[in-house]
Order: structure tokens, then sequence, then C-alpha cells
């Protein structure tokens, strides 16, 4: 077995937005070999699966019933296959978005700029169908390779799966799985200067309007149709509304962000009653339900 195990990982090393005071215990897939062992960790007593990117949509509990953390580690470089018109880019989803987005500029392959600024790993990003400025990752999705605990290691096809606004969909992904390599297909080109230019566009507007300095998850809420929750946050009150170290930006209210020293421990459950006034402000306000875009274990 060539698992990488930690134990006693504490939750707020594991999450951009470091909340929580527990520990976990955090495994590494270093080969698809591996996954089988996953499948014998399920069935002993009281361990649920979850699989972790690099954890910057993500709220981990004060307190860690069962879950073992689980993410790839498989090291592949970046394929590039040209058919045609059409690049396909096969990529491992361990690689931070980032990286993947310079691979992408450096072989003038256009589509993703507006993607800069997104922190993660590629199959964080694919699980959340991320995406900004009009982009999401999820348009130029051709397969992904992954683990399931419903079929063991298996090949998605984008006939197979479904995406939304931070949603992504295939049968049997409301049980544990793990991506771990995903190729998408892109049939537009621009020269590497334009294309990081654009990036850079987009990576500027972030950082004018977004805490993206701070520790946060990034926004806590999804937009509702045809509304920013933002702004309606804003509205009902939230910016600068804080419990123990969190707090609502004052430069982006859908922000909650972690003002904690480091070695301080971040309560998740005050998180928690920031998230509920905030849908409950929201709410009484403007009559609307906000949803959260942060994944809650
Ligand atoms: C400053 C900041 C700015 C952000 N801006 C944006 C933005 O503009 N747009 C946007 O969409 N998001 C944004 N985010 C949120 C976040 O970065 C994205 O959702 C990102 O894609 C999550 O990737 P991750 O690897 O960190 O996933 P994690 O946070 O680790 O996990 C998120 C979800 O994906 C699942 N998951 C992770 N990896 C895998 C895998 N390999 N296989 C299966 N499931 C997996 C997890 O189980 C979880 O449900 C921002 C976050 C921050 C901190």
């Amino acid at each position: 077995m060539s698992f990488l195990i930690e134990h006693n990982v504490p939750s707020r090393k594991l999450t951009s937005l470091g909340a929580g005071g527990d520990i976990f215990t955090h495994v590494k897939i270093s080969h698809p070999n591996d996954f089988k062992e996953l499948h014998f960790l399920s069935k002993k007593d009281n361990i649920r699966l979850f699989a972790l990117g690099n954890g910057t949509n993500l709220l981990l509990p004060d307190e860690n019933s069962s879950y073992f953390l689980i993410s790839t580690a498989i090291s592949m470089p970046c394929t590039f296959e040209k058919n045609k018109h059409q690049y396909l880019v096969t990529v491992a989803c361990s690689l931070p978005l980032p990286v993947f987005l310079a691979e992408l500029a450096s072989k003038g392959l256009k589509g993703f700029e507006g993607l800069a600024g997104i922190p993660g790993t590629v199959g964080g990003a694919i699980a959340m169908n991320a995406g900004s400025y009009g982009v999401e990752i999820g348009t130029k999705l051709a397969q992904i390779e992954l683990w399931s605990l419903k079929n063991g290691l298996e090949i998605i096809k984008a006939k197979d799966f479904r995406t939304a606004y931070r949603s992504f969909e295939f049968d049997g992904s409301d049980d544990f799985w793990l991506a771990f390599q995903a190729s998408f297909l892109f049939t537009e080109i621009d020269t590497k200067e334009n294309i990081k230019k654009n990036m850079q566009h987009y990576k500027s507007l972030k950082q004018a309007t977004q805490p993206v300095k701070a520790r946060s998850a990034g926004c806590i809420f999804k937009n509702p149709p045809q509304q920013t929750a933002g702004k309606l946050l804003d509205e009902a009150g939230m910016k600068n509304i804080s419990r123990g170290n969190f707090t609502f930006s004052d430069l982006h209210a859908n922000f909650l962000v972690n003002t904690a020293k480091e070695n301080e421990i971040s309560v998740a459950a005050d998180a928690l009653e920031l998230i509920a006034l905030a849908k409950e402000k929201v709410f009484n306000k403007f009559n609307i339900n906000l949803e959260t875009e942060v994944c809650i274990l």
C-alpha cells in the first residue's frame, strides 16, 4: 500500500478559512491502484470518506466525528494532444488550478482566462464547477477519471455528467467519489501574451473587489437568480458583523474572513452562527433564501 496517511492534522491547517479545532486523518492517494485500499477503509467501523482538494471552499467542523479526508497526489505532466482544430489537455486533478491556467497560457489555449485568481485544485474546481466572469470550468471538460465507492475506477464522459451553477453531478456522485485525472477540450487559440494579459486583468479585478489576501473560503453563498449575494448581504447590514474570529468582509460582504492570529483556534460554530444570521437577515429583508456555496462538513 502506498497510501500516505497523516494522523492528527489540525483542521485549521487543511482549509483556507482555517476554522475548526479538531484533528483529522488525511490520506493521500498517489497511485490509482491505491483506491482499492479506500474500499477496505470505508468498510471499517465509523469511518466516512470525504474528498479534499486544497480546502479553499470548505468549512470543517469543531468536532470530527468520523471523517477521513482523502486527496489525490498523483504526479503526472500536463499533456496536450492536437487533433485538427481541437486541443485535448489532460491534467492531474491534484494540480493547483493557477498552475493549470499558466500551462494553458503557455500553449496559447484560450477560454479559461476568467478563472484566473481562483485558488484550489483542478479536482476541487470540477467538483464545484468553479467559475467567474462568465466562465465555468465544466464547459470545456471532456471527461474525468475517478474512483467512486459505488463503481470503483471509472471514466465519466461529458455526455454522462451534468453541470450547472456551482454544481457537478453524475450517476453516483451523491456518494463518495474522487477525481484524479481530467481532460479538457479547447478550440480557440490566441497569443500567450494576450492570454496572460487577460488573466492578469481578471486577477486585478478580483484583488480590487475581494479580500483575496485574507483567510476565507471565497463566496459563502451562491448568487440567487438575477441577484448578487454580496449586494443582498451588504444591504442586510452584514458587512463587519463578527462572531469570534470571523467577520463578513468590509470589502465584499459575501466573504467571511478569519482574523485569527497564528495558532489561535477559530471556532467553526462561530462561522456557522454568522452564516445562519446572514441567511436570516437576508430572508427577513428580501424574502430570499440564500443557499451556501461553501461546503460545510
Ligand atoms: C480568495 C478566494 C477566491 C475564490 N474565488 C472563487 C471564484 O471566483 N469562483 C469560484 O467558483 N470559487 C472561488 N473560490 C472557491 C474555491 O477556490 C473553489 O471552489 C475551488 O475550485 C475549490 O477547490 P479546492 O481544491 O480548494 O476544493 P476543496 O475546497 O478542497 O473542496 C471543495 C469541494 O470539492 C470536492 N473535491 C475536492 N477535490 C476533489 C476531487 N479531486 N474529486 C472529487 N471531489 C473533490 C470536495 O469534496 C468539496 O465538496 C474562491 C476561494 C477563495 C479562498
